[in-house]
This record gives C-alpha cells, sequence and structure tokens, in this order.
C-alpha cells in the first residue's frame, strides 16, 4: 500500500520510519503514538485515493491535523496510516459580500485569521494553539475559543463542508449559505466528530465585521461567586457585547509572573481575577461604569483595570494565554476540561475543592477558562516537595471524584476538547445508553468498515 501512494501521490506525499517523529508528538505528551507511516495529501483528489487504497487494504486512518488536540484524538498505532492535511492548505475563496470564506482543511486557524483580517473581516475563533492547529482540526473538535460568549463555537461558524467519505466520494456541502432547510444538516454531523466518520478537506466560515473597538480589562474580587455575579452583570447590560470573560485564580498569576519572562502583575490585588474584553463598548460608556460602581459597592476588595494601551491588553492576554506553559513548570498536573450551567460554578467549586484536598494535602488547583460559556479548565497541580510520580498515582481518584461531582452538578467532563481516547470510558455516564447507541449507529451508517479513527469516542 504505501508503494502504491508513493507512487500515486509522489514521495512528498509519504512519511515513514525516523522521519515521522513530529507527527507522533502529542502536545502534552500523555499518548504514545506510532504509524505504518504518515501521508500528506495535497489535493482533495489525493485524500480520495488514500481512502480507496485503505479500503482495498484494510487499513484504518487517522486523520490528523496540528496535533493539539488533548484528548489523543489524533494518535496512531503502528497499523494505522496517518493522514496529516497540513499540504492542503490554500484559502479557495474569500466573499466579501457574503462575509465567507472557503478554506482548506489544513489551513492554520492564524493563517486563516490573517486572511480574514487582511479583507478588513474577523475570523472570529480564536485560541491560544491558533499557530498550529488547523480549520479541519478545529471543525473535527468543534473548536471553542475565547470569543465564544460572541461568536459561538465554531459550529455556529461554519457555513458548509467538504468531507471525503468512508467510499472515498466526496460530500460536497460548501454552500456558503446562512438558511437553507434541504433535509437533514448532514455538515453538522461532521463537525465534533473527531475524525470518525470521514476527512474533512474544505470548511466554508462565515465573517465578521472588525469590532471597532476593544475594551480589555482586568477585575479582581474576592471569590468565583463575585466573578459569576459581574459576569451577570455585563451580560445584562452589554449582551453580545462582551466577547471574552476569563476567570482567572490568583495562583495563576503568581506561576505566570515567576516563569514567563516579561510577565507581570496587572495590580496589586489578589483574590480572584477576571480578564473581560468588550466589542464595540468605549471604557467611558456609562453602563460599564455603573457596573465597576456596583461592584466597588458590593465587595470592599474589588478592583478593576481598564486597559489603556495596546500593551497593556496584551499584558493581560498574556497572563491568561501563559497559563498552561507556567503551570508546566511547577511540575506534574492532573486537568480537567469541564463545563457547568454557570449558576452552579462557585457551588462546584466549593464543594469539590474540599474533598480534593483531602485526598491530596498540599494540591495546588488552577482553576481558570471561559467562565461566560460555563467552560473551566479544572487543573491540579502537584504539591511542593511531592515526587510527581507520587502525585500521578492520584490521577484516577482525582478523575473519578472531579467528573463525578460534574455530573452531579448537571455539567460535562468534556467541554471543548473532546472525547478522544481519554474520555471514553465517561461517555456513557454523559449521554445515557440510548445516546451512544445513536452515535454507534450514526458511525455504522457513515463508516461501515470502521476506517477512520477507529476506537476514538466509541
Ligand atoms: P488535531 O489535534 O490534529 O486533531 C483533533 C481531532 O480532530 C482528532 O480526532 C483528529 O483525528 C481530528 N481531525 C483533525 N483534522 C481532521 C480533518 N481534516 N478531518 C477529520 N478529522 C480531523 N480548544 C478549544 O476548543 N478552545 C481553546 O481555547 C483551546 N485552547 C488550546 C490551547 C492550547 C495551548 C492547546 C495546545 C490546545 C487548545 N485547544 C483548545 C485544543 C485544540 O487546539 C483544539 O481542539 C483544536 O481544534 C485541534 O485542532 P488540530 O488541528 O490541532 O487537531
Amino acid at each position: 500500500m504505501i508503494e502504491q501512494l508513493r507512487a500515486q501521490l509522489g514521495p512528498a506525499a509519504l512519511v515513514t520510519g525516523a522521519e515521522m517523529h513530529g507527527y507522533l508528538q502529542e502536545w502534552r505528551g500523555t499518548y504514545t503514538s506510532d504509524a505504518l507511516a504518515v501521508v500528506l495529501p495535497g489535493s482533495v483528489a489525493d485524500v480520495q485515493t488514500i481512502v480507496r487504497l485503505a479500503s482495498e487494504h484494510d487499513v484504518s486512518l487517522v486523520p490528523q491535523g496540528g496535533n493539539t488536540g488533548l484528548v489523543g484524538g489524533a494518535v496512531a498505532n503502528p497499523t494505522q496510516l496517518i493522514v496529516n492535511l497540513t499540504r492542503l492548505n490554500r484559502i479557495r475563496s474569500l466573499d466579501r459580500d457574503n462575509a465567507s470564506m472557503l478554506v482548506e482543511a489544513g489551513c492554520t486557524l492564524d493563517i486563516a485569521r490573517q486572511a480574514a483580517a487582511a479583507e478588513g473581516l474577523l475570523l472570529a475563533l480564536d485560541l491560544s494553539s491558533a499557530g498550529s492547529c488547523q480549520i479541519g482540526g478545529n471543525v473535527s473538535t468543534n473548536a471553542g475559543g475565547v470569543n465564544v460568549l460572541r461568536y459561538g463555537s465554531i459550529r455556529q461558524q461554519v457555513l458548509g463542508l467538504e468531507v471525503v467519505t468512508a467510499s472515498g466520494d466526496v460530500f460536497d456541502a460548501t454552500q456558503a449559505l446562512r438558511k437553507n432547510n434541504s433535509g437533514y444538516d448532514l455538515k453538522q454531523l461532521f463537525i465534533g466528530a473527531e475524525g470518525t466518520l470521514g476527512i474533512v478537506t474544505a470548511v466554508h466560515l462565515c465573517l465578521f465585521a472588525q469590532p471597532q473597538q476593544r475594551t480589555v480589562m482586568w477585575v479582581s474580587v474576592p471569590d468565583v461567586q463575585a466573578v459569576v455575579h459581574c459576569f451577570g452583570l455585563l451580560r445584562e447590560r452589554f449582551s453580545g457585547n462582551v466577547s471574552a470573560f476569563e476567570l482567572i485564580p490568583d495562583i495563576a498569576v503568581q506561576f505566570v509572573t515567576q516563569h514567563m519572562s516579561g510577565m507581570r502583575r496587572v495590580s496589586d490585588a489578589r483574590g480572584v481575577h477576571a480578564l473581560i474584553e468588550l466589542h464595540d463598548v468605549s471604557p467611558d460608556a456609562r453602563p460599564l461604569q455603573g457596573v465597576v460602581a456596583h461592584m466597588a459597592a458590593q465587595y470592599p476588595a474589588f478592583d478593576a483595570v481598564i486597559a489603556t494601551s495596546e500593551a497593556q491588553a496584551q499584558m493581560m492576554w498574556g497572563l491568561r494565554h501563559h497559563i498552561s506553559d507556567a503551570q508546566r513548570c511547577e511540575g506534574a498536573s492532573v486537568k480537567h476540561d469541564i463545563a457547568l450551567p454557570i449558576s452552579q460554578i462557585a457551588p462546584f467549586i466549593e464543594s469539590v475543592l474540599p474533598e480534593i484536598e483531602r485526598l491530596v494535602t498540599g494540591i495546588r488547583p488552577v482553576i481558570f477558562g471561559h467562565i461566560g460559556d460555563g467552560n473551566l479548565h479544572f487543573n491540579l497541580s502537584q504539591p511542593v516537595g511531592v515526587a510527581a510520580d507520587a502525585f500521578r498515582a492520584h490521577t484516577v481518584a482525582l478523575n473519578d471524584l472531579v467528573n463525578n461531582a460534574v455530573i452531579a452538578y448537571g455539567g460535562t467532563v468534556s467541554a471543548e476538547h473532546g472525547i478522544g481516547l481519554q474520555k471514553r470510558a465517561w461517555l456513557e455516564r454523559q449521554v445515557g445508553g440510548s445516546g451512544v447507541a445513536m452515535m454507534r449507529a450514526i458511525k455504522q451508517a457513515l463508516d461501515p468498515e470502521h476506517r477512520f479513527n477507529p476506537g476514538k469516542i466509541l
């Protein structure tokens, strides 16, 4: 099969042996990956050839983008072929009047954002991994990121899709339509499917006007409930103009300022912080001043800083974006990507933290994330002075404790990273037996030979 692929796709499309190294490295190093080979299609026809040859030789395929997914979705074993979309990376078209662009799956999010910005438009999806992750990976994980509050996850931004299916045919649903009720909305099945139903080759995305004004604020309050309160006030006053509302605990600020060069505190206030971005709202707007006054009256320790320059806004965002890297400098951690109804965030944290501390004395919770859409990165750093392996030995117990509590509080154990390999055991608890049965039926209908990413999600 490798020789047939080399002959039909050209030598540049095949990576084998030690040269596969870069494609086998999972971002966090949690999973070990290997593969028969890595194949780099340069066209949609190449992808069709790969799928047809895979069927002929009964080889399964693992679609891969930037490999920044964090749940083992793009990990392969030595019998599987990784199909990495990097070379399929053109911007096929950008339609200003329709505010849309058709992008091939292997285009990185950064490049796609830049292409939209060059035309004065906004591609709203934005993640810290934007330099590496690809549009096809973003669609396959239904990526969220920092702008979900205003613009939604990528599912809300996809107008059309092109997918190579298990038969090797192209499912062309790339029309850039904002309304289209023609039976089942099949493209939705491939969004968030983690490469288990087909290989996404192109995506039609809707674009937005660039915001005329950005107001970036750093707010400090005594506790998480006060952060939730602040978010509620802003949402009531500004509704769709709140673009980001990120929870940042003080321990994260300590880690970032200690380990990341050039990073410093926004203010001396401690407690819990929120990083807020409002679009098309002036910092002098009376309703914004009203929220600040209301919070200050209610919480004596309240502090708010509105960025007065782009550099200050970037420093605030830097404190947020560097948390994961800084946390890594503090040793081992056990991480959870969860979401809860916003009203349940504070009660959940209050009830689960003492139990966690009882299980591992001295554990350091670093709970941050997109509080505006209820999504928390519930990360737990090892106690100071404890061996990393001794701490990691608690992983299963910590996962059980956190995930059971999440479900009890009406949340999800997989908010934005997906199920992959990591969360399979929790899927049935999350969606129920009938939910899993429907997913299996869909998989069977679209990929009867289990060609695409077997063992992931289901
Ligand atoms: P990969 O990791 O390569 O693949 C992910 C899954 O999609 C796999 O199951 C793979 O098989 C499948 N896949 C990839 N390409 C295709 C394709 N063309 N067709 C079919 N299936 C395909 N995620 C968020 O949602 N919000 C965040 O804020 C966020 N922040 C992050 C910050 C950092 C520092 C990192 C490392 C990750 C972050 N992520 C975030 C997770 C990750 O970046 C996203 O899940 C991203 O969408 C994955 O894209 P990728 O191209 O790297 O996909």
